[in-house]
């Protein structure tokens, strides 16, 4: 297929070589080795630092949507009532995935270019009662980023629980799992990891595992095993060692280069990527820019362009970029520079070609 130089998907981003080569290995059978367990065990320990928990960290073998949709079946049963704070796609598409298991979902929205108003997610709370709440940290189809803290405090008070997708900023932006009561948090591995779509994970609070007891769900995607299938070393399926060594390494990476360094980086490259669009004249998409993620950039697709085109493009040009999806379709692109494209130079070269091609005429 065709590979770009300048490579700036929002996910799955490029997997570096010293991650591919962990792939390189002939592992032998994850149900049958101790070193897989261990492996395992050291994998869950770095998230359990990058992600501020103490809560054990689910490692699903499958993409980030097993993550989502496990969660939901393993803590609720149909009926229960489900709040699903909506602010964007994965937002409006998380309470409708409740919807369509069954459960009794209310939507609190706010469109698809801010962040929450706390105020109206407690209002709505207190009225409609729920068993859990759902939220997005990192909207990466319209690139904002969510403050968390007043929402989990918000669960607390209503004792419902809190279900919160940071598929696309956990690793690098600050997710603190504890100090926001989060009691479910999703993970996957294609995004800030910059591994390939093949690991979801799962932190599960006390509180997270008393519901899944409760509920008992079985499935594929179950969270009900992963209690204590780990200290049993007995699985519920044949897990994928390979993209668990990738993980390891991954993960490791980061916390050698140390949190605030990972951090500040996205930082950087984001606030670099908007100060560039804005050079040329291209509208941020979110409201705000203080409400930007530092994980990805959604702009609007200038005047005079459709998004097939700028995509072209780009293309003709060795660089890729993200569309958007549902109502934004057409309407934004993205600029994914997470993980292995939270570089400066990267960026830079993007901005540099994305100049040029606007200058077409
Ligand atoms: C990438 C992503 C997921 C996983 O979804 P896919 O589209 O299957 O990759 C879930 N939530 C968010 C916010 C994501 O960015």
């Amino acid at each position: 297929m065709e590979t770009y130089e300048v490579g700036l998907v929002p996910g799955p981003v490029s997997v570096p070589s010293e991650l591919r080569a962990a792939y390189q290995i002939n592992y032998g059978s994850s149900d049958l080795e101790e070193e897989f367990f261990k492996l395992y065990q050291r994998c869950e320990s770095h998230l359990g630092r990058i992600l501020a928990t103490q809560n054990r960290v689910v490692i699903h073998s499958g993409e980030g949507m097993i993550a989502l949709w496990g969660a939901l079946k393993s803590a609720l049963r149909p009926g229960d009532r489900v709040l699903a704070v909506a602010n964007g796609v994965f937002g409006y598409g998380i309470g409708d995935m409740a919807r369509q298991l069954g459960m009794e979902v209310e939507v609190v929205g706010f469109g698809y270019d801010n962040v929450p108003d706390p105020q109206q997610v407690r209002e709505s709370a207190g009225r409609f009662r729920p068993r859990l709440v759902t939220a997005v940290h990192c909207e990466t189809p319209s690139g904002t980023l969510t403050p968390l803290k007043e929402i989990g405090e918000i669960c607390q008070e209503f004792d419902a629980l809190f279900y919160v997708d940071f598929v696309s900023s956990g690793g690098g932006v600050e997710v603190r799992v504890d100090d926001w009561h989060i009691d479910l948090g999703l993970l996957g591995s294609q995004k800030v990891l910059s591994l390939p779509p093949d690991l979801a994970m799962v932190t599960v609070s006390e509180r997270g595992w008393s519901a899944i007891e409760e509920v008992g769900y079985v499935g594929y995607d179950a969270l009900a095993p992963w209690r204590t299938g780990v200290r049993d070393r007995h699985l519920p399926y044949t897990h994928n060692w390979h993209a668990i060594a990738g993980l390891n390494l991954a993960t490791e990476l980061i916390l050698q280069e140390g949190l605030a360094t990972v951090f500040q980086r996205h930082t950087d490259v984001a606030a670099d990527c908007r100060s560039q669009l804005q050079a040329m004249s291209v509208e941020l998409f979110p409201v705000r820019e203080d409400i930007c993620s530092p994980t990805v950039t959604a702009a609007k697709v200038p005047d005079g362009w459709s998004w097939a085109e700028l995509d072209q493009a780009l293309r003709a040009r060795g660089m890729v970029v993200g569309g958007s999806y549902g109502p934004l379709a057409d309407k934004v692109f993205r600029i994914g520079h997470m993980g292995s494209q939270a570089r400066r130079d990267l960026v830079g070269r993007g901005m540099e070609i994305l100049e040029e091609v606007l200058k077409r005429d």
